[in-house]
């Protein structure tokens, strides 16, 4: 079976081990995988400040205790945060910057945290 190119899916002539007709064919392949590589990233922190946002609108006063679904109307996806940290009583806690969040003993509720600087210990 012919090889065909990555970027073009022409049919490529000579060494069988070749994956672009040429060097323009594997320049533009390689552009366009950066480009998405950084559109991802881009996508991704986005996501991470609405979820901040979200966050901080929903704790105003440094800790709150409130419905999933409330954060969720703000922008929230709960995939995604920047770190975690474990409290002293043993409560892990997932933060998106400087606020923070953990499951509730309502399964319908977190309970949000503002990072306190005895956190960084
Ligand atoms: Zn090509």
């Amino acid at each position: 079976m012919a090889k065909t190119c990555l970027f073009c899916n022409e049919t490529i002539k000579g060494r069988s081990d070749k994956k672009f007709c040429d060097k323009q064919c594997r320049n533009a392949y390689n552009y366009n995988s950066t480009q998405s590589t950084e559109n991802q990233i881009r996508s991704i922190n986005k996501q991470l400040r609405i979820n901040r946002s979200a966050l901080k609108k929903a704790c105003p006063e440094g800790k709150a205790t409130v419905r999933k679904k409330f954060l969720k109307t703000l922008g929230m996806n709960f995939k995604y945060l920047t770190h975690t940290w474990k409290s002293n009583s043993n409560i892990l806690y997932y933060f998106c910057y400087d606020y923070g969040y953990t499951p509730s003993v309502d399964p319908e509720k977190v309970v949000i945290i503002q990072h306190q600087n005895f956190m960084n210990k």
